[in-house]
């Protein structure tokens, strides 16, 4: 008999950013918890068939799952509460599914039948849906519905649910994420914005199960009562998600107000009593981790503040919060602007700025802003001996760096941003010259895990405790193999190479207590539970300081 799956829509009320990601993926570690096998599906309305076409001041992280999707960053928030590998068959858009319908279409895939977006695309995302839970293996499939209830854009996964829910009403529930603002000027929370967000979803054909309700307060007896009349939900079905120090803390608070308990009910499932050991541990030692260790992170797209920078880099934000925690050190992240780092007049202020970190870190990113900060940050981290991580490019501009500084090599530079540099350290392989050439841009970069050998006795061999790993990549430029005779006579050792030796992954930098850049993107890997070994190697150098 074929294993019973069972699913739980998330959709999104009165305003969008409230925290779905991290509902979803705590409702799906505390099931989890509790011996069930859970997976996690995003949809994102937009058009675009993945978000690695898009800038990340608008739309924050592109994360890059281990077979090479670009996806949106809750893809993040499921592997980090989950502690599993998400796919690329947990992702779709908009885009995506279209795309899938058409192409169907044009092959006869419907048999002579007139294809209409009612039912082909909502049935489109149904059979995703259920690919995925079948791929997993999963008892519980969550699928979080980008967007909020009520827009244009979102209709047809709501429609989906609903169509799902009628087939067969006892495997499939849909949560409300909903915000309750508490205007100060008023000083009450309000539930009225909510109750017209059930409306809507009402509308759609779909009574919620439960509403999980995100607020700056806790969500008190008489206001869970009013909206249980109000909005047809029975109150131990209102679960109350008030602000939170720590993202890590919403499964324990979930699991208190009851959730899995609700969800567990409803669907019928025969589950363990809950083993949340391991997350009482963690949020224990975030609470115990009090003395601070500043990391600096040299990055852009702070175009619009703080807000779209902390988004576009949050993996590696929680990467490093994950290392700082298990020695038990408060992270301090200080955003260094490159942009602003680059500039001449800001110069030795900014060297200041630099002075006071315990370890420097270049992530990744793409094209010409910037450019000369994060290569003075590098440069700055070599010379004074400042713990420094690189991530791909990152890595590529402590390359080029030491091309320029120490290496005497007047210009040297990535051919990204000035192609016809007289010394291209880095570089574009064959392979990628020719897309560019045909602008063939989506999807079209190294992506996804690669294999890469060690060597031994590197600081990366001794960290990685392997001679073999596997990382996520996503760039399209190279170290060009050129250059690594005269690097490596400097001191600058390629110590991570792919196996047949083409490509350099790793880079260390010798009589520095830790320099290292690395081509891959280390921090989708890391794991609350787990933090990454680059990462840990970091923190301890930094803390060192
Ligand atoms: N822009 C560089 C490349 O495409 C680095 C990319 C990145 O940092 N993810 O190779």
């Amino acid at each position: 008999m074929a294993k019973r799956r069972t699913y739980v829509f998330i959709a999104g009320g009165v305003m969008s950013g409230v925290g779905k990601g991290v509902a979803s993926a705590s409702l799906g570690a505390i099931l989890k918890s509790r011996g069930l096998k859970v997976t996690a599906v995003k949809i994102d309305p937009y058009i675009n068939v993945d978000a690695g076409t898009m800038n990340p001041v608008e739309h924050g992280e592109v994360f890059v799952t281990r077979d090479g999707d670009e996806t949106d960053q809750d893809i993040g928030n499921y592997e980090r509460f989950l502690d599993e590998d998400i796919l690329k068959v947990n992702y779709m858009t908009t885009g995506r599914v279209y795309l899938s319908v058409i192409q169907r279409e044009r092959s006869l895939g419907y048999g002579g039948k007139t294809v209409e977006v009612v039912p082909h695309v909502p049935q489109e995302v149904i059979s995703r849906i259920q690919s995925a839970a079948k791929h997993h293996d999963a008892d519980v499939t969550i699928i979080e519905i980008g967007g909020t209830v009520g827009e244009y854009q979102n209709v047809l996964f709501l429609e989906a649910a609903r169509m799902m829910k009628i087939a067969t009403p006892g495997d499939v529930l849909v949560g409300l994420v909903s915000y309750f603002p508490v205007p100060s000027a008023i000083g009450e929370m309000k539930t009225k914005p909510t109750q017209y967000a059930v409306r809507t979803l009402n509308s759609a054909g779909i009574q919620p199960d439960f509403i999980i309700g995100r607020s700056t307060h806790p969500i008190d007896e008489p206001r869970k009562k009013k909206l249980a009349v109000q909005c047809s939900v029975g109150q131990d079905d209102i679960i109350s998600a008030p602000d939170m120090r720590s993202v890590y803390e919403v499964p324990l608070v979930m699991e208190q107000e009851g959730l899995a308990v609700q969800v567990i009910k409803k669907l019928k499932l025969r589950a363990q009593k809950p083993d949340l050991k391991s997350w009482k541990k963690l949020v224990s030692s975030i609470e115990h981790s009090q003395k601070p260790i500043r990391i600096g992170i040299v990055g852009k797209y702070s175009a619009s503040g703080d807000f779209n920078l902390t988004d576009a880099y949050i993996s590696v934000l929680e990467s490093v919060k994950h290392a700082a925690w298990s020695i038990g050190r408060k992270p301090e992240i200080i955003w260094v602007d490159a942009g602003t780092l680059e500039q001449p007049k800001f110069r030795s202020q900014n060297t200041k700025v630099l002075g006071k970190l315990d370890g420097i870190l270049v992530p990744g990113g793409f094209g010409s802003r910037g450019v000369e900060g994060k290569i003075l940050a590098a440069k700055y981290a070599r010379e004074h001996k400042v713990p420094y991580l690189g991530l791909c490019y990152g890595m590529q501009l402590a390359c080029v760096e030491f091309a320029r500084n120490v290496l005497h090599l007047k210009g040297a530079h990535t051919t990204e941003i000035d192609p016809l540099t007289s010394h291209p350290i880095i570089h574009l392989m064959n392979e990628q010259e020719e897309k560019m050439k045909n602008k063939t841009y989506g999807g079209s970069m190294r992506l996804g895990s690669y294999i890469c050998r060690l060597k031994s006795e590197s600081m990366a061999r001794k960290l990685y405790g392997e001679s073999a790993i596997e990382e996520r990549h996503r760039h399209r430029y190279e170290f060009n193999p050129d250059y690594r005779k005269a690097l490596e006579a400097k001191g600058m050792i390629i110590t991570g190479e792919s196996p047949d030796g083409t490509l350099a992954e790793i880079v260390e930098l010798q009589k520095h207590p830790f320099f290292i850049g690395t081509q891959a993107h280390p921090e989708f890997l890391s794991r609350p539970f787990k933090p990454h070994p680059l990462f840990l190697g970091f923190l301890k150098a930094a803390a060192k300081r």
